[in-house]
C-alpha cells in the first residue's frame, strides 16, 4: 500500500526458537497513568460545560482512583506530570496523521449517510443512547469479572486451561485477582471512549446534515425518491464495506506500532495495556482512553448504519474479538496471534496477520513450541524479563 512495502524491518526478526521471554523492546515499562489522569480531567471538563452528566464522571474517576488504588505498589513511577506536555505533543501528531489519513474515508461516509438517515433515523427507538450501550458493555464485564474471581478464588490450582500458565500477572492466585480487579475498574475509564464513538460520529453527521440543510426530505424534487435513494445507498455501502474495512486494518498497525517504537508514547500511553503479559478478557479495556479515541473511531464504514444497534453489535464483536487473544492457553487458538504480542512486545502489531506480514512484524510461534506445556512458572526468563515479570507479580517475590 506504501513504500514500507519496500523494505522489511530486521528488528522485528522473530526471538529465538524456546525463549519464552526474549529480550525484544521495550517490554514492561513504568504502565503510567498520564494518559488516564488527562482523560478524568478532560471528562470532569465536559461535565462543566454540561456535555456529560456528573454521575459519569464520578463514576469513571472513581473507577481511575480504584484502579490507582489497587496498583499503588509502584505507583510513584507512574505519574510524571512534567512529562505530559511532551506527550500530549506527541500523541497530537500521531492523532493529526491519522485523521488526514481517515478524513476521505469519513467525507464518503458522510455521503452515504445523507443517503440512508431519511429512512433509518426513524427506527432508532429508544436505544439510541451512549448510557444503553456503556449499561450493555458494563455487563458483560461484569460477567467476566465474576467469572475470573470464581475462577480464580475456587479453581486456582485446578482451572485447567485458563489459568495453567502461572506467570507474570497471574504468577500467584493474589496477584491474579488484583490484576482482574485492576482491568475492570480501569477498563471502564477507556470504554467510555470506545462506547461514544459512534454516538459521537453519528450526532456530528447529524449536526452536518441539518445546519447544511441537507435533509432529502425537505429537498423539492428528491424527497419523492427518498426510499430508492436508501436502497442505492445501501448497495453502494455494502459493496464498498470491505473496501472501508481496509483502513482501518492499516491506522491501527501504524498507531499500535508507532507506540511501541516511541518510548514517550509507549510509557505515556500503550505500555499500562501491556501490564498484562498473560492477559485476561478484561485486559481487552485497559487502553489508554487516547489510545482508544485513536483506534476505535477508524472504522467509518461502520460509522454510517445511522442507528445504534450497530454499535451494539460493534461492541459484542470487540469483546469476541478479544476473547480468544486475551484468555491465556485456551482452546481458542485463533487470538494466539495478538496473544503472542502481549508476551513478545514487539511483533504481531496488526489486528489481523495481515499487515504484520507486509512488514515484518509477523512471529508465529513453531508447531512444537505452541502445542508444549507451558513451563509452570518456574522457568528462568532472561535477567531483564525477570525483573518486569517479577514487577508484575506482586509483593511475595
Ligand atoms: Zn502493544
Ligand atoms: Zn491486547
Amino acid at each position: 500500500m506504501n513504500t514500507e512495502n519496500a523494505k522489511p524491518q530486521q528488528r522485528f526478526l522473530p526471538p529465538p526458537p524456546g525463549a519464552e521471554y526474549p529480550l525484544m523492546g521495550s517490554a514492561v515499562g513504568g504502565g503510567s497513568y498520564n494518559s488516564h489522569l488527562v482523560a478524568g480531567v478532560l471528562f470532569i471538563g465536559l461535565a462543566a460545560i454540561g456535555a456529560i452528566d456528573w454521575w459519569l464522571v464520578a463514576w469513571i474517576d472513581g473507577c481511575l482512583a480504584i484502579g490507582l488504588l489497587l496498583d499503588r505498589r509502584t505507583m510513584n513511577r507512574k505519574i510524571a506530570l512534567r512529562a505530559m506536555p511532551g506527550q500530549m505533543l506527541l500523541y497530537s501528531q500521531v492523532a493529526l496523521r491519522a485523521a488526514v489519513h481517515m478524513f476521505p474515508y469519513y467525507a464518503f461516509a458522510f455521503v452515504l449517510y445523507l443517503g440512508m438517515a431519511p429512512v433509518v433515523l426513524p427506527l432508532n427507538f429508544a436505544i439510541s443512547s451512549f448510557v444503553m450501550l456503556y449499561g450493555f458493555y458494563m455487563l458483560l464485564r461484569v460477567y467476566w469479572l465474576v467469572h475470573y474471581l470464581w475462577v480464580l478464588n475456587f479453581r486456582w490450582e485446578h482451572a485447567g486451561r485458563t489459568f495453567q500458565t502461572h506467570q507474570a500477572n497471574l504468577k500467584t492466585r493474589r496477584s491474579a485477582i488484583q490484576h482482574v480487579l485492576w482491568a475492570f475498574f480501569l477498563g471502564n475509564v477507556g470504554l467510555v471512549v470506545r462506547c461514544s464513538s459512534q454516538v459521537i460520529t453519528i450526532a456530528g453527521f447529524e449536526y452536518l446534515r441539518q445546519s447544511l440543510n441537507l435533509d432529502l426530505t425537505q429537498h423539492p424534487t428528491l424527497n419523492v425518491h427518498v426510499m430508492s435513494i436508501f436502497w442505492g445507498t445501501v448497495v453502494v455501502w455494502l459493496a464498498t464495506f470491505w473496501f472501508m474495512l481496509q483502513p482501518t486494518f492499516l491506522i491501527y498497525y501504524r498507531v499500535h506500532r508507532t507506540f511501541h517504537s516511541c518510548r514517550p508514547l509507549y510509557d505515556s500511553v500503550h505500555s499500562i495495556h501491556h501490564r498484562g503479559v498473560l492477559p485476561t478478557q478484561l485486559d481487552s479495556g485497559t487502553i489508554s482512553p487516547l489510545e482508544f479515541a485513536l483506534t476505535e473511531y477508524n472504522l467509518p464504514a461502520g460509522m454510517l448504519v445511522p442507528n445504534w444497534y450497530w454499535t451494539l453489535g460493534q461492541i459484542i464483536l470487540a469483546f469476541a474479538g478479544h476473547l480468544p487473544s486475551h484468555d491465556t492457553n485456551t482452546w481458542m487458538k485463533t487470538g494466539h496471534h495478538h496473544l503472542l504480542h502481549h508476551r513478545l512486545f514487539n511483533v504481531n502489531f496488526g489486528l489481523i496477520a495481515r499487515e504484520d506480514k507486509r512488514y515484518g512484524s509477523f512471529y508465529c510461534e513453531p508447531p512444537q513450541a505452541a502445542s508444549a506445556p507451558e513451563p509452570s512458572g518456574e522457568a528462568a526468563p532472561p535477567a531483564r524479563r525477570r525483573h518486569a515479570v517479577a514487577a508484575l507479580a506482586g509483593e511475595d517475590d
